[in-house]
């Protein structure tokens, strides 16, 4: 190879499913005797056994006092939900909807925690009488809770989630720091707390979730440390003693061309040493990490068939009945700024050389957006075979437009 000529970046390889004659196999099931079995395509498929793996790598990595929590708007599938709780220790709701979600799938209420930046007084008010830990956000909710506490005859148990002074760097989604909705800013907390004291609810601790999709280890464990710093220093003004911190979560899953999956290692060991300075500074706090798609991405696909093959001008298509109104993520119009492709195979010729033939994987729709794969390396395909979208499984088809166009609703399963 040429040195001066940089090689094109690739995705890094979906080895977590494997593949047996020139099919992808997905819980255990070759991938055509799965589309039979789900009876029609487009339909996502999540592999328990790789949720379990999952959970269980990051035990491996973490020390083991740190407590999981499942932050469910990844994928709020009831049966993906439900096979979490049974492996984490908590789950973090973001809407009475979720909550509902979380409650029916056998999460202990003491192990749900509620954020958002726009909590109606209802979903307040559920909240309490659900015994769950709610994230406070904003002065206002502060009486209203306190009102459904007296109401109920039941302890308001809070948290306050604060937006910290500073920054994940390198985040995908940014969601500290600045002027943000979310939590209340750190310079305000100790007066909030305050608050709490004098309207009685029972703090518990503080929530701290710096931003999402970070795939650089110096840039999270940076933001745990300071995270705990910024919570040990507002303990001071707390009117008890935290019982919960919340460090966030953030670590990411590569999905584009030269992204690397993140070495848990150093984040494990650098959790090790926050959770001995907790042990002298917040002696009685339970740190917890919150996921969502590190959880639950890499163990899910979207599978769609190829209704029509069309060249045009030289170009492939291959014309599925999967699309944006399915998948918005693997379109590029979920918060990506350049659009680029997720991977992506034709999942019953995984044999066939790929090299041969680059083609584009678009929808039914008519928008030119509707693209779900642009000019990619795929290898041959005809009408009727399967194309798979890899790292699938978080924001997926509760993050994406299905009543778009009137198409039917995709299909989801947990095997
Ligand atoms: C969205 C969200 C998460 C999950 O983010 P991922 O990138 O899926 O891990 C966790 N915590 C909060 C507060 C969130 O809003």
């Amino acid at each position: 190879m040429n040195a001066s000529i940089p090689a094109s970046p690739v995705h890094a390889p979906s080895t977590q499913f494997p593949v047996e004659n020139g099919e992808l196999v997905i819980g255990g099931l070759p991938l055509g005797r799965l589309a039979a079995r789900v009876g029609r395509t487009p339909f996502y498929a999540y592999d328990r056994g790789l949720l379990t793996r999952r959970v269980t790598e990051l035990r491996a990595a973490l020390p083991a006092s740190i407590k999981l929590h499942y932050a469910m708007k990844a994928n709020p599938m009831p049966a993906v939900v439900g096979h979490l709780v049974g492996l984490v220790e908590g789950i973090d709701v973001a809407s009475a909807g979720e909550l509902q979600v979380a409650l029916d799938a056998g999460a202990d209420p003491r192990e749900i925690s509620f954020a958002g930046p726009g909590k109606t007084d209802a979903e307040l008010f559920q909240a309490v009488a659900a015994g769950i830990l709610i994230n406070l956000e904003s002065f206002r909710e502060v009486p209203v809770l306190a009102a459904a506490a007296a109401e109920l005859g039941l302890p308001a148990r809070v948290a306050v989630r604060v937006n910290p002074d500073f920054e994940l760097k390198s985040s995908g989604m940014k969601m500290s720091g600045g002027p943000k909705q979310f939590g209340v800013d750190a310079e305000a907390v100790p007066e909030l707390l305050a608050e709490i004291g004098r309207a009685g609810l029972a703090f518990e601790g503080f929530h701290l979730f710096a931003g999402s999709q970070n795939l650089r280890t110096e840039a999270i464990i940076d933001a745990q440390r300071q995270c705990f710093e910024l919570a040990a220093r507002l303990a001071e003004h707390a009117p008890g003693p935290v019982k919960f911190l919340n460090l966030g979560g953030g670590f990411g899953i590569p999905y584009f061309p030269g992204e690397q999956r993140l070495d848990l290692a150093p984040i494990g060991e650098n959790l090790a040493l926050i959770q001995a300075e907790a042990a002298q500074r917040l002696p009685r706090a339970e740190l917890v990490i919150e996921l969502g798609r590190y959880l639950v991405g890499e163990a899910g696909v979207y599978v769609c068939r190829v209704l029509d093959r069309k060249v045009s001008r030289g170009q492939i298509f291959l014309v599925t009945d999967g699309g944006l109104h399915h998948h918005l993520a693997a379109s590029g119009n979920f918060g990506q700024v350049i659009r680029k492709n997720y991977p992506a195979a034709i999942g019953n010729r995984m044999s066939s050389p790929v090299d041969v033939a680059s083609a584009s994987v678009v929808g039914p729709l008519c928008t030119p957006l509707d693209l779900l794969a642009d000019r990619m390396p795929l290898g041959h395909a005809e009408v009727g075979d399967l194309v798979v979208i890899f790292q699938s499984g978080a924001y997926g088809a509760s993050a994406s437009p299905q009543g778009f166009l009137g198409h039917p609703p995709v299909t989801e399963v947990l095997v």
